[in-house]
């Protein structure tokens, strides 16, 4: 029961991220349970971001002189601080913009280059927009088929139908933390049988990486991206892993400066990998507060991480349980630190907007998964998602303020 109660107070304080520290103190303090949308930055982010800009900024690669060297290396070693964060080498880790440009990434340079008409795409039930719109961007170039792997009744993957479904496909992409749900997926299993049937993989770890310790050698799969904002970092900075000899093979998405070895009026010749997939000049910055993101998150650890999530997500289950009318969606066997539900009669934007003018942050609509709304049945959720500051105490006054609105809106 104690360690319950450990579990369920903060395990880093609020104090520590800057916002909700000035909220409190002006007296209307913020029960932020929208992190799966995007975290709110921790102080030593923020520090960090400051004090590059002050002692070492100028742009990368192209300066001799010793500031851009200095640059050069702080970007060069948030590379190489990303590698260590998932158990891969430097030279697999490609900056992004975010997890959005890292998928198209894939769809348009592994996509075109190495996926013919006909050929077989699976994308789960569960998957965010980001994780869709790049594949049928691909069908329609490329004439390739995009088959729905679907999840059930509790919101986990139908694995009998993973199983059915995957002789002959060429890719899986897969979400690791469903946005919506909540639910883990079972990537290694997934993956294993993904490899067995000669696919590839794709992970899309947006979700999973603030959650779970994620280590592509161990999972094996051929492609994993992630964004920074969602783990404590800037925003405007994303991550793409890709087997080393796959990157090699690819061709770049896109093109201009810093991403080529030579340029003649009549052609060019492309840098290496990872090089060739970051033209023109990168968010030199965002990726050095990222490396300092990550470096905060192993501070926490991911067993309590893991441990936290499990005892937040128990208890808003109860607690919301208890409110008349209210039906948690997705009932997954694993789940990270994320609950969504609807109330009978009343709208999810209703709802955000009466618990928003209480100082609670949570998300309502379609969480960009609007394939899974529609088989699902509903139009939108209300969601709660926790981080290293959330406590029972913020849930507790979600809890209070939902009350109040069933009262108001009726
Ligand atoms: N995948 C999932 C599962 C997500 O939740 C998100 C962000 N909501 C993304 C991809 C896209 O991330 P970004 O907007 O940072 O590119």
């Amino acid at each position: 029961m104690n360690d319950t109660l450990n579990e369920l107070a903060p395990l880093v304080d609020p104090d520590r991220f800057p916002l909700l520290a000035r909220a409190r103190t002006e007296g209307k303090p913020i029960a932020y349970l929208d992190s799966a949308a995007s975290a709110q930055k921790p102080a030593i982010v923020l520090d960090r971001l400051r004090d590059f800009y002050e002692r070492d900024y100028a742009n990368i690669h192209r300066g001799v002189y010793p500031l851009s060297e200095r640059s050069t290396e702080a970007y060069e070693a948030a590379r190489a601080r990303v590698a260590r964060f998932i158990h891969a080498r430097p030279e697999e880790i490609v900056f992004t913009r975010g997890a959005t440009e890292s998928i198209n990434l894939v769809a348009y340079s592994y996509g075109d280059r190495f996926l013919q008409s006909g050929d077989r795409v699976l994308i789960s039930q569960l998957e965010h927009h980001a994780n869709i719109v790049p594949w049928q961007q691909l069908r329609d170039r490329r004439g390739i088929r995009l088959d729905l792997l679907p999840i059930d009744g509790h919101g986990d993957i139908d694995m009998d139908s993973l199983r059915r479904m995957l002789p002959g496909a060429k890719l899986v992409c897969i979400t690791a933390v469903a946005n919506t749900l909540g639910t883990v997926t079972p990537l290694k299993e997934i993956i294993a049988l993904t490899r067995a049937a000669g696919a590839r993989a794709m992970v899309d770890a947006a979700q999973a990486a603030p959650h779970l310790r994620l280590d592509v050698a161990d999972l094996d799969c051929d492609f994993l991206a992630f964004t920074g904002h969602k783990v404590y970092g800037p925003d405007g900075i994303g991550v793409l892993y890709g087997k080393a000899a796959l990157l090699e093979e690819m061709p770049p998405w896109q093109t201009g400066g810093d991403m080529i070895r030579t340029v003649t009026f009549e052609r060019t010749v492309f840098a290496e990998a990872p090089r060739r997939f970051e033209a023109g000049t990168p968010p030199i910055a965002a990726a050095i507060g990222l490396a300092t993101a990550l470096d905060f998150i192993e501070s926490v650890g991911f067993e309590q991480i893991g441990a936290h999530d499990r005892a937040l997500a128990n208890y808003a289950i109860g607690k919301l349980g208890e409110i008349p009318g209210l039906k948690l969606i997705g009932t997954p066997r694993r789940r990270a630190g994320i609950v969504s539900f609807v109330m009978d009669g009343l709208h999810p934007h209703d709802v955000g907007t009466l618990l928003g003018a209480a100082d609670i942050c949570v998300r309502t609509g379609h969480h960009c998964a609007q394939p899974l709304m529609e088989h699902l049945g509903i139009t939108g959720t209300i969601r709660a998602s926790f981080a290293v500051h959330s406590h029972a105490g913020d849930i507790d006054r979600l809890a209070e303020e939902l009350v109040k609105a069933r009262q108001l809106l009726g």
